[in-house]
């Protein structure tokens, strides 16, 4: 006898237990939520979890406001340990066009009510990060009250909230297969489930679980090769610092860094050591004090890249339903973007912010979001 629930949900990162607290606190009942691994193993585990307010497009923008929103009172909220490290984001370039688009940027998003983003010229980034190499750097983009979390502890905190409120949770649960059966969807994993409702949240994994639907979404996994360091820059300002020229990325990570390059995809054979090599022939020159810092431990997780920026959310099929293929952040955008589905599913949208652009069935060409952080000279 199949096991009969209301809604399954699938997946169990940072998406899927944001999605299982707001469609439980929608009053929705009978709710359970499968995931093939642990909570928060997927790309949530891996993250480097940086909550931004720039992008470029209203959508993103508004969705970042919201989720940065989240994370600063998340600890407050759900009563959990969520803590919340104000660094900073900055994004720099030497590229004439680019650093006009960061300034065109900049523009939007003070339009929306986003009061602290501070355009710099070479003197105010010597000035904000004296440890920042400038040569050949001709602007940059500044925010002050961003920062960065550890996502799992979002993923314990919303877990915690949808168990209070009697959502139940199965780990090491895979689900093999997924079926339409009569008005509701029969699903196979360890046991067989009858749900009258199926989202799946599952990440990179979802292009090959929804082939079978008809929908051919690029969204797959790229391992991102980074280090954490020894102590270093001590008592500096080191923001979330990203050159969009070449990818470097160099952040605060306890009294370390955390060092990468961030590439759309890596070239063949790519790992830690040519990361590094990377990482010392851009730094000579974008932070030539930290050239040789000493590498603590190498750290390589999975993103969710692909598409055109924007997360894939909405009805698949009657009854099936995705959240998935944030494009690097998710950390920052699902729980915002679960609480808007949470709201549509429960049949009640939220009418201050309509995200039927990111219908899954969306044609290509859609406005793309242009400040996914990877190289982009
Ligand atoms: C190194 C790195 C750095 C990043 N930095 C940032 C950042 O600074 N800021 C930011 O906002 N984002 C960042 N991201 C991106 C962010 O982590 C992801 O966008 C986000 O975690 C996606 O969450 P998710 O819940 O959609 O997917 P996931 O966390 O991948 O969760 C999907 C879950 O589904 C489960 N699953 C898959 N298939 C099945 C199945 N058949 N049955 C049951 N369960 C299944 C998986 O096991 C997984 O746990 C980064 C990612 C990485 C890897």
């Amino acid at each position: 006898m199949a096991e009969r629930v209301g809604t399954l949900i699938v997946g169990g990162g940072i998406a899927g237990c944001a999605l299982a607290h707001y469609l439980a606190e929608e009053g929705e009942t009978d709710i359970l939520l499968v995931e093939a691994d642990e909570l928060g193993s997927g790309s949530t585990g891996g993250s480097f979890g940086g909550v931004r307010q720039q992008f470029s497009t209203p959508l993103e923008i508004e969705l970042s406001r919201r989720g940065l929103e989240f994370w600063r009172t998340a600890e407050r909220v759900f009563d959990s340990p969520v803590p919340w490290h104000q660094n900073g984001y900055l994004f720099m370039s030497g590229n004439a066009d680019i650093v006009a688009k960061l300034a065109e940027a900049a523009k939007l998003q003070r339009s929306m009510g986003l009061t602290d983003v501070d355009v710099l010229d070479v003197e105010q980034i010597k000035e904000l990060t004296p440890w920042v190499g400038t040569d050949g750097l001709l602007g940059a983009t500044y925010t002050p009250h961003d920062g960065k979390v550890t996502p799992t502890d979002g993923v314990s905190a919303l877990a915690k909230a949808a168990r209070a409120r009697g959502v139940r949770i199965r780990e090491h649960w895979d689900l093999k297969s997924l079926e339409k059966s009569g008005s509701g969807w029969r699903v196979a994993g360890p046991e067989v489930v009858d749900a009258g409702r199926v989202v799946l949240c599952t990440g990179y994994w979802s292009s090959d679980l929804l082939r079978a639907f008809g929908l051919e979404l690029t969204i797959h996994p790229v391992p991102l090769y980074a280090a954490i360091t020894e102590p270093a820059l001590a008592g500096q300002l080191v923001p979330l610092t990203i050159d969009l020229d070449t990818g470097l990325l160099i952040e605060r990570e306890s009294g370390g860094l955390l060092i990468a390059v961030l590439l759309e995809e890596n070239p063949p054979g790519y790992g830690h050591a040519q990361m590094l090599d990377n990482y010392a022939d851009l730094a000579r020159v974008r932070a030539p004090s930290i050239v040789d810092v000493r590498i603590a431990k190498h750290v390589v997780a999975n993103v969710d890249l692909g598409g055109d920026g924007h997360p894939y959310v909405g009805e698949v099929e009657d009854g099936l339903w995705m959240i998935a293929g944030f494009g690097g952040h998710g950390v920052m955008h699902a729980p915002p973007v679960a609480q808007l589905l949470a709201k549509i599913i429960a049949g009640r949208p939220d009418p201050t912010l309509d995200i039927s652009s990111l219908s899954p069935w969306r044609k290509p060409g859609a406005a793309s979001e242009w400040m996914v952080a990877s190289k982009k000279g």
